[in-house]
């Protein structure tokens, strides 16, 4: 009997109390499944599985209590089985997970052994919600299919090109190294993505292209990308520094922090939680969505334009030091749910940069579309794009490479 070529890639990307999941058909990168188990561990958990096979057919909801990881990885295979599309089947060639942190070690998706889990966890002080999330789903993972390869596609691993001079903090070598306190970057599958799509959308090489990635959803990042090579990218240790985010502050003076120790009376814990959760948008208007804020300044709100002109600012502030870093820019590339719906963040973002060569068409600007699109001028030095991000078909892709049968990868 011929074996049954393996084609398929289950994506999981598992969160503290939350699984995301799509199973991706690597001969065409269509969608097979997808689907989010979430509020894992208490009453009101929810599972949400969609087919999409073959046209797809409506989602099914599971409103019941999922106590663990284990439980919710079980109840999304037993979804999958009723769709035909089993874990057991001979055509599941890999699951690809999203890790958060690969540290400064991986700078490529690798196959997951005991040695890659160890040092996944040994990366737990400097990404301690993430991680710990991430490895209950590998390990949960690889209790259903022991035999299944399982490969791990790094947040981090796209920036690990940075030069020193770009990751490491001016601060003592010997403090940071004992602690490894530097630079990594996050949203790295996102940005690869975008920058080779529009490098693509340009008609263009990636290696011959220099782009600016805007990274901006609920969590945002820019990234400076010579010639598909990362070189700068504006989250830091953390996914806290940087752009304004939905509710993170971004850059701060980091002696903020003293200052609402010594004279705020506050915590370590306590400011944490404010920086990473109670600022950005959130805190600067008590919405951190885009849509509401932009009814809100429609309707005169002052407080919301405020909050809109300091998220811009950040971003121009961005645009401007990495467009220096690069020295040319052939495109400066919009995504994320912000980056891709909101066309005056997009406007307002590149407003009196002509100077730059960037530039924005209004009616471009404006159309809504799925589709990755040019929203500048013909006549623009600069091409500004929109280009929806993909990351599951990126950690999808990334997996694929690494397992697939030479004989179905060369077909
Ligand atoms: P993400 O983290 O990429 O899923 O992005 C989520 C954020 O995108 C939301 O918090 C909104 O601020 C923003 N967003 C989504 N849809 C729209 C839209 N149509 N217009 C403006 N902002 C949007």
């Amino acid at each position: 009997m011929t074996p049954v070529a393996a084609s398929r890639v289950l994506v999981l990307n598992s969160g503290s109390s939350s699984v995301k999941y799509q199973l991706l058909d690597m001969r065409d990168g269509s969608r097979l499944a997808a689907g989010l188990v979430e509020r894992i561990g208490e009453e009101t958990s929810r599972l949400k599985h969609t087919p999409l096979l073959g046209g797809g057919s409506e989602a099914r909801e599971q409103n019941r209590p999922i106590a663990d990881h284990e439980e919710a990885l079980k109840a999304v295979a037993a979804e999958l089985a009723q769709d035909g599309l089993g874990l057991d089947s001979p055509e599941l060639a890999a699951i690809g997970h999203r890790v958060v942190h690969g540290g400064k070690f991986f700078t490529q998706p690798t196959v997951i052994d005991d040695a890659v889990l160890k040092e996944v966890e040994r990366l737990i002080p400097v990404a301690p919600l993430h991680n710990p999330a991430n490895l209950t789903g590998i390990r949960t993972a690889m209790t259903l299919r022991p035999d299944l390869p399982q490969v791990a596609v790094f947040d981090t691993a796209f920036h690990t090109t940075m030069p020193e001079s770009a990751s490491r903090y001016a601060i003592d070598v010997k403090t940071a190294d004992e602690h490894r306190v530097q630079r990594y970057g996050f949203h790295g599958t996102s940005h690869a993505y975008v920058s080779r799509k529009t490098a693509e959308l340009l008609g263009r090489a990636p290696e011959e292209v220099n782009v600016i990635v805007l990274h901006l959803g609920n969590g945002a990042s820019a990234s400076a990308v010579r010639g598909g090579v990362c070189v700068d990218t504006s989250m830091g240790l953390t996914p806290l520094e940087g752009l304004v985010m939905g509710t993170r502050s971004g850059d701060v003076d980091p002696a903020v922090i003293f200052h609402l120790m010594r004279v705020g009376n506050m915590s370590a814990d306590e400011i944490d939680v404010l920086l990473n959760k109670k600022s950005g948008l959130i805190g600067l208007c008590g919405d951190n969505d885009m849509r509401e804020i932009r009814r809100r300044i429609d309707e005169g709100d002052q407080e919301a334009q405020l909050a809109f002109d300091i998220y811009v600012h950040r971003l121009k502030k961005y645009i401007g030091a990495y467009y220096a870093v690069l020295g040319r820019v052939d495109a400066l590339a919009f995504t994320a749910g912000v980056g891709e719906n909101a066309a005056p963040v997009r406007e307002a973002a590149v407003a009196g940069l002509e100077e730059l060569g960037l530039t924005v068409d209004g009616e471009l600007n404006s159309v809504r579309s799925d589709e990755a699109r040019i929203i500048s001028p013909e006549y623009a030095r600069v091409a500004v794009a929109v280009v929806p991000t993909d990351e599951e078909l990126e950690i999808a892709q990334q997996t694929y490479a690494l397992v697939a049968p030479p004989e179905v990868r060369n077909a």
